[in-house]
């Protein structure tokens, strides 16, 4: 994509009305739009990212078997009252139509998804299933002071799974942990798991994926001989205790980032909707279900938050809005230029993703923006390279700068 055609542009300075680090560098960068408290809209380069992020999650979800669905948002009161959920959960947005009708908005789908399945699931034979969506949420969050990282509107992968039999559930649930882990590792980042009570939905254990960060609303302790992690919120453990996993260190405290969760809800959904399957012997049963959320817009938030540097934003190459950010010195169709539309079209057509500052602008502007957006590596068309034949590629993370010549680029 060519710069010049791109409608947004960085900004100079820091938005005044931001306090955290996420928020400050995507807006300036032109990557989100506030549009007020804890809601922003996705720009095309902000959008690229995030679509990277959702993609892979889905494939993570495809491979295990999930199944892709978009679920209403808007929802009917009556299955929220239906579950209880109407009164109890206070992050729930209600609206009134005026025609007197009541509404939610959806901030979780199990009173959506546990219908919608009973309507096809009726023998032991179809089960297990795993339905999920990659979309918006809504809720009605007390504070919202940490840019994309807490929305009151924000993305969310949720799945939900349901099942025959406890031990069948309990597969699954180890399954889906670890490709949520190695989603989190695809997407730059380390998550550690926490053991944590079921909160609002159940009694039952869940785990929570933690991404260590300052800016993260959690404190955690963590063993650093083990994968032993635990939220101190619910955890019995704090820092200094020896690691009740493998005593072999002392727990350290950490701020961090629930950036997933995943829940065994049990019975309770398809009891309120008296969804019922015909068991191995005949009998009536209620399937078992888990319910799998991982923060997409979070997770953005998060990458930025641990990732960037004085200068601006650091994408892994894997999210990464484009991987290469081409920037021309040339001026007025001179030579320069030319060599740095020529290496453009070349590499649009190998299928390399690439900006290109193709804009009249002094060379220091456009180095400052290009740290800035944080694409992870630049090449630098100027004189020299028309005379050599060599580009210099900087790497944004490092800073360090090799020089390539045009085969090598094109791969
Ligand atoms: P938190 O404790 O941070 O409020 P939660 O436990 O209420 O989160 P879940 O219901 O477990 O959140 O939602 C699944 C995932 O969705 C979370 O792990 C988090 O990554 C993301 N998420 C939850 N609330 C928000 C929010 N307000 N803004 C952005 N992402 C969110
Ligand atoms: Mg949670």
């Amino acid at each position: 994509m060519r710069q010049s055609q791109l409608f947004t542009k960085a900004r100079r300075e820091a938005p005044a009305d931001e306090v955290s680090k996420n928020a400050q560098l995507l807006v300036r960068a032109g990557y989100v739009h506030k549009e007020m408290a804890g809601v922003y809209s996705y720009l095309p380069l902000g959008l690229r990212v995030l679509t990277k992020i959702e993609n892979i999650i889905r494939n993570a979800m495809d491979a295990i078997g999930g199944q892709e669905i978009r679920m209403a948002t808007l929802h009917p009161s009556e299955n929220w009252k239906a579950t209880g959920g109407w009164d109890a959960v206070d992050v729930l947005f209600k609206l009134q139509s005026r025609t007197e009708k009541e509404y939610a908005l959806g901030q979780s789908e199990e009173e959506i998804v546990t219908p919608i399945t009973a309507e096809f699931v009726q023998s032991y034979k179809e089960l297990p299933v795993a339905i999920y969506q990659i979309g918006q949420k809504y809720r009605d969050e007390l504070r919202a002071k940490s840019g994309i990282m807490r929305g009151r509107e924000f993305g969310m992968k949720d799945m939900y799974s349901f099942h025959e039999t406890q031990e069948d559930f309990e597969r699954f649930y180890e399954i889906v942990k670890q490709a949520y882990l190695t989603a989190y590792t695809e997407a730059g980042l380390t998550a550690k798991v926490t053991e944590a009570s079921g909160g609002a939905f159940s009694e039952k254990l869940s785990y929570e994926f933690m991404v260590l960060t300052d800016a993260g609303e959690d404190d955690i302790v963590y063993c650093e001989h083990c994968t032993h992690c635990a939220n101190i919120e619910v955890a019995k453990e704090k820092e200094g205790d020896v690691c009740s996993k493998c005593s072999k260190g002392n727990l350290k405290a950490a701020r961090a980032s629930e950036v997933g969760n995943v829940f065994d809800l049990g019975q309770k959904y398809p009891k309120a909707f008296s969804f019922t399957f015909k068991d191995k012997e005949g009998k009536d049963q209620h399937p078992i279900v888990g319910c799998y959320g991982f923060g997409t817009t979070r997770l953005m938030g998060v990458i930025v938050e641990k990732l960037s540097d004085e200068k601006g934003l650091v994408w892994p190459e894997a999210v990464a809005p484009f991987a290469y950010h081409l920037v021309s010195l040339g001026h007025d169709g001179d030579e320069v230029s030319k060599a740095a539309d020529a290496l453009y079209s070349d590499l649009v057509k190998a299928g390399v993703e690439v900006l290109y500052d193709d804009r009249d602008l002094r060379a220091g502007e456009k180095f400052a923006e290009s740290d800035l957006l944080g694409v992870p590596k630049r090449i630098v068309v100027g004189k020299e390279a028309v005379t050599t034949g060599e580009f210099e590629v900087v790497d944004r993370a490092t800073g360090v700068m090799v020089k390539q010549s045009r085969e090598t680029l094109l791969g």
